[in-house]
């Protein structure tokens, strides 16, 4: 028997491994089953090249449970003493405490930045042992022993077959690893689509209302996944079968991409659109790295691309480098190809449904268009592919390329100063008669009402030129697309201030809404009063909801105009009514006037002169004018909202412009149905 120590120049490696890598213990299981795959993997090269002549047999890599152990066996290549000296006693531990500070929370760089694959057993028990003996021939089987202490003993033993039993004692801090369950689903997990075949345990069956135990083996994984077969082999179901197997709740994806590089990188995969059934709960990470059939991880993030980190899917490259941090991954010359290619054949494959069945692209562009809005967003290369497929689509549920849309609205929609007004609705519902009167003009009106669809219009305004996009009720129709100078109101002042004040008096005021009353002379067959919401105000407020930083305006109020239209005849009803009404009004505006003019005389008086030079009875004086005047306002304002108070017409026009709007809530929706059956019957 040899005895020795393990040639670690660090004090002790086995407290580390435990301690660092402890909350990803888990995956000491891939580590050794895939070091028992790769045995087998390496037999069958030898068999190929004919260097090894006897017979392959059945190469299935057993695991399984005993009381206190976990066995995992294989019928590969083996290992001689000398090879256990090379390979599993000496490891290099160069610089050892700098590297295990730096990654201490990676467990992935560790193992592969020590070649500490067979190591990692150690995180989980308390002894091991190898029993082994080598493919070649004569060889003598070998039985190496560590108990977690940097001592090794290493035996010679009897062993029938040629392969390697690695014996896992687990600790007792450990045991949830001798459930059946766990190693289930560490199997499912790390395991399912190794390339050679793993049995854990019998195929089970019921009988007698029982679970048997049959003499099948149980094979947890599936070793031809369909990403290493060639696309021409396949049929869509079974793309669509890989799809469900992987993520059993979700819907059929809308479409997929088989990736297949083998020059300047290997990457095979496939991805998926996913349908995402609700904007909001977008699941990123759900595409499964893969190395050489060995799972690796589900956090793609600096891999592919950040709006591809949507899809679903798998992707498998042994040139991925996984034993260094993720910072660096990003700055790796063979990561950014592989999220250039990717980006590339997504874009590719997307342009290709588009130009060969269009109509299937526009079915499915509404579930789609979140990605490609995604990408388009955030990486320019994208947006240059993506520009020729990307779809608008408007109110009638029609789709038009960017080029075809603006031919379509070229002539009838560019306004007085040479800009393209591109209008749209993010509600068909709620905008319902902002996008009719828009219609009735023959304008056409774009539907954005997608989740990035904020930033998709800020973003179209930038690339394309000369465009603006307005929201359909920002303004009054005429002014969507000014095409000639806005025409003026033909009424007085006195007449636009009484208008405004009888409104404004009767509009609701509250911290979150304000109103501000305009008088336009719109259409007669135009509506009386029309809400509209300042395109600018309105999209501050929501890219205050998107974006950090941008507080100030998201806690602004609501701002509305109410434009009144001053050639409706509801409205000059409403005018000749007040002047008859409001008389009351006339001699309290002559002693405006009055004060007013007695005021400007007294600041005429004190022109030039120095603020210590005005006498304090002339300072006074001014203060009692400005007092008295504020007073006859508040005065006459009372009298114009007396008088709106009591004109049901004035309130029923301002409740329908809310109603309109989806303002009318509460009571004051109560009132206004009340008063609707008012009017009918009277
Ligand atoms: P790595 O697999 O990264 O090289 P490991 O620590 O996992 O590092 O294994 C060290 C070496 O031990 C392997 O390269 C291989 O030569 C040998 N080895 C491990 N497990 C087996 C096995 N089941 N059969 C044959 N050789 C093995």
């Amino acid at each position: 028997m040899q005895k020795g120590n393990i040639g670690v120049t660090t004090e002790n490696i086995f407290p580390v491994i435990k301690k660092f890598l402890y909350s990803e213990n888990e995956i000491f299981l891939r580590e050794i089953v895939s070091n028992a795959v790769d045995a087998s993997q390496k037999l069958k090269t030898l068999a190929s090249i004919g260097e090894f002549k006897g017979e392959l047999g059945d190469l299935t890599v057993h695991v399984t449970l005993g009381k206190d152990t976990i066995t995992i066996s294989d019928r590969g290549i083996g290992l001689t003493a000398e090879e256990i000296d090379k390979y599993i006693n000496q490891i290099a531990f160069s610089g050892a405490n700098d590297f295990l500070e730096k990654y201490k929370n990676d467990a992935n760089s560790i193992i592969g930045h020590f070649g500490l694959g067979f190591y990692s057993a150690f995180m989980v028990s308390k002894k091991v042992e190898i029993i082994t003996k080598s493919y070649k021939e004569d060889a003598q089987a070998v039985k190496w022993t560590c108990d977690g202490s940097p001592e090794f003993t290493l035996e010679e033993t009897e062993k029938a077959d040629r392969g390697t039993d690695i014996i896992l004692y687990i600790d007792d801090d450990c045991k949830e690893f001798l459930e059946e369950s766990r190693i289930n689903q560490m199997l499912k997990k790390y395991c399912s689509f190794l390339p050679v075949a793993i049995a854990f345990g019998k195929k089970k069956e019921w009988k007698d209302g029982k679970q048997v135990e049959t003499d099948e083996d149980n094979i947890i994984n599936e070793t031809s996944p369909i990403w290493t077969r060639k696309p021409s082999e396949l049929k869509d179901e079974d793309y669509k079968k890989f799809y469900s197997d992987l993520y059993p709740m979700s819907d059929e994806p809308l479409f997929w991409i088989h990736l297949n590089v083998d020059y300047p990188f290997h990457l095979t995969g496939v991805l998926y659109f996913p349908k995402v059934k609700s904007n909001i709960e977008l699941n990123k990470n759900k595409i499964q790295l893969y190395c050489n059939q060995v799972y690796v991880t589900d956090s793609v993030e600096g891999i592919v691309p950040d709006f591809l980190t949507l899809l679903h899917g798998v992707l498998d490259s042994p040139d991925i480098p996984l034993n260094v941090s993720r910072s660096y991954l990003q700055s790796d010359a063979n990561v950014k190809k592989i999220s250039t290619y990717i980006t590339k054949k997504v874009a590719d494959r997307l342009q290709s449904i588009f130009k060969n069945d269009r109509k299937q692209f526009e079915e499915k562009w509404n579930d789609l268009k979140i990605f490609i809005h995604y990408g388009m967003l955030t990486q320019e290369d994208f947006y240059n592919r993506a520009k020729d497929f990307a779809l608008l689509t408007d109110t009638d549920d029609k789709h038009f390329t960017f080029d075809e849309y603006k031919t379509l609205i070229k002539d009838n929609q560019t306004d007085k100063n040479d800009t393209l007004v591109y209008l749209y609705a993010s509600d068909k519902d709620e905008q319902h008669s902002y996008i009719e009167t828009a219609k009735a003009k023959g304008y056409n009106v774009l539907l954005m009402n997608g989740q990035l669809d904020v930033a998709v219009v800020n973003m179209l305004e930038q690339k394309f030129e000369k465009v603006r996009f307005t929201r359909v009720d920002s303004d009054v129709i005429s002014n969507l697309i000014q095409k000639e100078d806005e025409t003026k109101v033909t009424l007085v002042a006195s007449q636009i201030e009484a208008l405004s004040q009888i409104f404004k008096s009767q509009l609701p005021q509250t911290n979150k809404l304000q109103f501000n009353v305009e008088i336009k002379p719109l259409g007669e067959n135009e509506a009386p009063v029309v809400i509209t919401q300042s395109e600018y105000m309105r999209r501050m407020k929501e890219m205050a909801n998107i974006q950090a930083g941008m507080s100030f305006y998201g806690e602004m109020p609501d701002m509305y105009n109410v434009v009144l239209n001053a050639n409706h005849t509801l409205l000059k009803q409403i005018l000749a009514d007040e002047e008859s009404n409001c008389t009351a009004v006339t001699p309290i505006q002559e002693q405006m006037d009055a004060v007013n003019k007695q005021r400007d005389e007294l600041k005429e008086s004190h022109k030039g002169k120095k603020d210590e030079e005005i006498p304090t009875a002339e300072k006074d004086q001014l203060e009692a004018f400005d007092k008295q005047w504020n007073e006859l306002k508040a005065k006459k304002e009372e009298i114009y909202a007396g008088y709106a108070k009591s004109n049901k017409v004035i309130h029923q026009l301002i409740d329908l412009s809310l109603l309109q709007n989806g303002m009318l809530k509460g009571e004051a929706l109560t009132n206004f149905v009340k008063r609707s059956i008012d009017l009918i019957q009277a």
